[in-house]
């Protein structure tokens, strides 16, 4: 009798080989379902809840795959190529998680059939990278544009990626609001010079955008009222420092025997402060602002003396203040003097819905703007945010690789024949696989066809027919249920978006078809049995009975 060879400790669940495979590319499917409807210009949305009851309704497919709380290990991998797309490019997140789960589903018959994961693998990296010399090849440069040119285009993406989004009835509107945005950055277009701000109420036309900073009016104490509200050519001290008494303070410990020492006491405390104050006033400044609470007295003292203070200033908004206006963070009173205060052309306190901003305009050194969106209710504001951070991305994208695709299927489908037209030169199984993956990339006009409700088989026989004919850019007509081509209807797409997509997609196919076995290790506290492979048919071997 051969003794039992015990390798692991006792209640792992491995499993491995051919069913793992499976299971695993099962699991993806599962996630792949999730997001399916979520594609293109007639796409759904979902509505997530997380267990503390906060709702979100989102289009965006890093959002979603963020919020699913998605525990299987190799079915992660689809989450995490959807952030690096979110992270990279911004834009195209549904897309990508699409393709790779395409991908696997078309390759699925070949692993079950016992094709070696290697054999595919290699198939795949040869497909991708035929796709990124053709789309290299085909992507149109915009070159020495003038200007107007150059904006017509940036709108023109900007209207593409909010065209799936809520707000696409109003994507004239905000593609316009977007560009500028963007256009009003410096050369490196950092993105955290744009402010977001979303005051819930009015329109989504009344939504506006501040060329400079704008935050919410902070907590005032008695005393603001008589603070002007307005400035022309104004300097700004930012502060972070405490202008309050402290007399509330109960961690220290004073003992006094007669009422005129603790009068000192007092005395004492309120010189610092009127010396603090009296510091800020001398330095010319006409605008506090301050990251730490400006209490009372100070907003009294500021009033008196015509000058606008805000205390308890988020340190975002403060830090984009400093960029945009100069000057420097001050952590005490004793060094403000003329050059550490920030300037700004105009500074004034306006009312925007039911809240007060304050708006600062002109700014000189880096630039800088603030959206202040408008609308109904929060979750819809949310979804707005994230619909045109994914447009601000494309925008600042095509800045910088001005060269741009055909969407709606039409860059898929010709990648699609390309691929197809190579599997034809070559023989043995990498034909059939590469094969399998041209009809994966069909997966995205298919995706945008059935979420209009289209007869997908059609519109793909026509497209198929036309891509054959040499129109490379045709692609879905979302509005008439038929083709047409997308370069001339307008619907652009920056070229790394479909780059970035496409390499991450076929990256993560090929890393989850190289897993041939998981490990698990029994969670402390568990019983043995549980948290055995997730959603698929994972095969359990040397479970205990
Ligand atoms: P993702 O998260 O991948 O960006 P979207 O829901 O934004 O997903 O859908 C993007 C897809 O919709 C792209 O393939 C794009 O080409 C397509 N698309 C966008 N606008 C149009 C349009 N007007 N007509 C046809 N297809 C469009
Ligand atoms: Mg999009």
């Amino acid at each position: 009798m051969q003794p039992q060879i015990v390798l692991l400790k006792e209640g792992t669940d491995t499993s491995q080989g051919k069913p793992q495979l499976v299971s695993n590319i099962n699991a993806c499917q599962s996630i792949v379902d999730a997001v399916r409807t979520t594609l293109g210009p007639r796409g759904m949305d979902k509505l997530i809840v997380d267990a503390h009851g906060k709702a979100t309704i989102s289009n965006d497919g890093a959002t979603i795959m963020k919020l699913l709380e998605i525990i299987h290990p190799a079915a992660k991998t689809l989450v995490d190529i959807a952030k690096s797309q979110d992270a990279e490019v911004g834009d195209g997140t549904t897309s990508v998680v699409l393709l790779a789960g395409e991908f696997l589903k078309q390759v699925k018959p070949f692993v079950e059939e016992g094709v070696h994961p290697r054999v595919i693998i290699k198939a795949i990296r040869k497909a991708l990278q035929l796709c990124m010399e053709k789309i290299n090849d085909m992507a149109v440069q915009i070159v020495e544009q003038s200007k107007e040119d150059q904006r017509a285009l940036l709108e023109k993406c900007a209207a593409t990626a909010m065209s799936s989004k809520l707000i696409h009835q109003q994507k004239d509107f905000f593609s316009r609001i977007v560009v500028d945005a963007v256009l009003s950055l410096d050369e490196l277009l950092p993105l955290n010079m744009i402010g977001i701000k979303k005051v819930t109420g009015g329109s989504l036309e009344e939504s506006q955008l501040v060329s400079g900073v704008a935050f919410k009016k902070t907590f005032s104490y008695a005393g603001f009222e008589m603070a002007p509200k307005s400035y022309e050519k104004c300097k700004i001290a930012l502060l972070n420092i405490e202008l309050e008494l402290k007399a509330e303070r109960d961690n220290a410990e004073i003992r006094v025997d007669n009422v005129k020492e603790y009068q000192k006491v007092v005395d004492a405390e309120w010189q610092i402060l009127y010396n603090k104050l009296a510091k800020i006033h001398e330095s010319g400044a006409n605008v506090v602002l301050s990251k730490l609470p400006i209490g009372d007295v100070a907003t009294q003292y500021f009033a008196d003396r015509d000058i606008f203070c805000a205390g308890r200033v988020p340190e975002e908004d403060l830090k984009r203040t400093m960029k945009a206006c100069g000057g420097a963070v001050m952590t005490t009173a004793n060094d403000i003097k003329a050059n550490v205060l920030g300037v700004c052309e105009h500074f004034e306190e306006r009312q925007v819905g039911g809240e007060r901003f304050n708006l600062f305009q002109g700014c000189p050194n880096a630039k800088t703007s603030t959206l202040i969106l408008r609308g109904g209710a929060e979750q819809f504001l949310e979804e707005t945010e994230r619909s045109l951070h994914d447009a601000i991305m494309i925008v600042r994208r095509t800045i910088k690789h001005d060269s741009v695709v055909a969407g709606g299927g039409a860059i898929e489908m010709e990648l699609s024949k390309l691929l197809r037209d190579y599997s034809r030169t070559i023989a043995g199984k990498e034909q059939l696989l590469i094969a399998a993956i041209a009809k994966g990339l069909e997966i995205i006009p298919r995706q945008l066809c059935d979420n209009a409700g289209f007869d997908a088989t059609n519109i793909l026989n026509k497209l198929r027919q036309k891509h054959a004919q040499g129109g490379q850019w045709f692609g879905v007509d979302i509005t008439k249920e038929d083709i047409s081509d997308n370069y001339e209807q307008c619907v652009w797409e920056p070229s790394i978006i479909k780059i970035n997509a496409l390499t991450a997609a076929a990256e993560a196919a090929c890393m989850i078809l190289s897993v041939d076995e998981t490990i698990k290790s029994p969670k402390a506290g568990e019983a043995p049995m549980a948290g055995a492979g997730g959603m698929g048919m994972g095969r359990g071997m040397g479970r205990p009975m």
